[in-house]
């Protein structure tokens, strides 16, 4: 009972000077919580001594834990360009900037500044969408599922939507097409088989309740063997026959081609929209390299429709979102692809990838062993499935350490790698120029 008379008063213990430069409301606070756990654990005969310098200690690191950002910057070392884990697309720091302007001072986000009048959100992104890919009209929501869920329950609320059977997917993060189906109050009328699927699936589903014909990217798996799809081309076609609306869920969505022929499975919105098409949506941070964003474009009749449901007000995007989005999609029409970063990264030759391994592993070599290996990453993001793309890492290994204690202790500062093959890679695809220094001083810091 003694030890219960000795445990420090909060009133004292929180005027020590070593807490004179600390907030003194989040001190006590804690000093409170913690006391008050040791009062327990006297009770409970867990602990026999009370160590104020050690009760110091723990305020201060708590203090501290919960003051520092849980929100870090890592070093994306996976060679994965779209890892949805660790943020997607980078932006651009000229776009950023410009947000930064936009969000700290009051701006036209809802202001015709032309009549002095109310104006329309929307309105910002209209005309670099329109000029970019010949759409009617467009709309930005907070994300592409919710881009999916919009357009299903404007135009499919109780109504049938028509999928292919193979293209009901479940991509990360548990979006299941057909879960957000039912709940967008579609109803879901599959056709064909896993494998295959045929026009005249789409053609004889059809009946008086038919809304839609929906095409869904496959995200993160390919489908081999005896398979058949029907080209989009051909869905536009028979919904306009049957006078329903088509419409495709790109997911990824990069609006202009891309390398290493990744384009023959997964055709650009470009190419999408010389089909006509009544609506697509598509991601804002895979692919297409900006913000988190679902972008719909299509005919301006549908969007308007769009645009009178109540839902939109719950899924709208902010100024910051609008703002950067304008600016990536302006550096697509200005064909400044290097001022997207996830495309730079994408088109960055191999060569180049070899000279920035080369400087690094010259400049760690001393301290421990380190190769150069040519192998190939994913994209990521649900983009491109299990498409390959060429790509340089350095492989690192120290002493007799266990790949998985080299990848931990990398981790450690926030150096993300990959282990292939019994090795810890460091994939130059994924990681910029600026944090080749960066990763040297993370070396030599843990292996001195
Ligand atoms: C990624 C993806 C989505 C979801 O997009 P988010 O922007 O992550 O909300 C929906 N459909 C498909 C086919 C996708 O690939």
């Amino acid at each position: 009972m003694s030890l219960l008379k000795s445990i420090p008063k909060v009133d004292r213990f929180i005027n020590n000077k070593v807490f004179n430069d600390f907030s003194k409301s989040l001190i006590t606070q804690i000093s409170k919580e913690l006391i008050a756990n040791l009062r327990a654990d006297i009770l409970a005969n867990k602990i026999d001594t009370i160590d104020e310098q050690k009760l110091i200690y723990n305020v201060i690191s708590k203090y501290n834990s919960l003051l520092s950002p849980s929100l870090q910057s890592v070093i994306n070392a996976t060679g994965i360009i779209v890892h949805t884990n660790l943020g997607r697309s980078l932006i651009n720091e000229k776009s950023f900037k410009k947000a930064l302007n936009i969000a700290t001072s009051y701006n036209n986000l809802e202001y015709d500044l032309e009549k002095g009048k109310r104006g329309e959100r929307y309105s910002h992104i209209v005309k670099t969408l329109q000029a970019l890919t010949g759409c009617e009209d467009a709309i930005v929501v907070n994300n592409n599922a919710s881009a999916v869920f919009l357009v299903l329950n404007t135009f499919s609320k109780g109504k049938e939507a028509v999928v292919s059977r193979g293209e009901l997917v479940e991509i990360g993060g548990s979006f299941r097409v057909p879960d957000v189906m039912v709940q967008s109050g579609a109803i879901l009328k599959e056709i064909g088989t896993t494998n295959k699927t045929h026009l005249k699936d789409y053609v004889n589903a059809v009946n008086e309740n038919t809304s839609m014909l929906m095409k869904v990217h496959k995200s993160n798996y390919t489908i081999e063997g005896f398979t058949s799809e029907v080209s989009y081309e051909d869905i536009v076609k028979t919904a306009k026959e049957k006078n329903v609306i088509d419409y495709y869920d790109m997911g990824s969505g990069h609006i202009i081609d891309l390398p290493y022929n990744l384009d023959l499975a997964e055709p650009s919105i470009l190419k999408i929209m010389k089909y006509n098409p009544s609506l697509l949506s598509f991601s804002g941070d895979k692919l297409l390299g900006s913000v988190q964003a679902g972008i719909i474009i299509g005919k301006k009749e549908l969007i308007d429709k769009i645009k009178q449901n109540q839902l939109l007000r719950m899924l709208r995007v902010d100024k910051i979102t609008l703002s950067i989005l304008e600016d990536t999609l302006t550096s697509y029409l200005e064909n400044k692809l290097d001022d997207i970063p996830t495309l730079k990264m994408l088109n960055t030759p191999v060569e180049e990838l070899e000279k920035r391994a080369l400087t690094l592993k010259n400049s760690i070599d001393s301290i421990c062993d380190c190769s150069i290996i040519k192998t190939q990453s994913l994209i990521g993001g649900g983009t491109t499935p299990n498409k390959k793309i060429p790509t340089i890492a350095l492989s690192i290994s120290y002493k007799d350490y266990k790949v998985n204690k080299i990848e931990k202790i990398l981790r450690n500062e926030n150096l993300i790698t990959r282990i292939e093959n019994e090795k810890v890679l460091i994939d130059f695809r994924s990681i910029q120029e600026n944090e080749i220094k960066k990763i040297e001083a993370i070396i030599k810091k843990v292996f001195n």
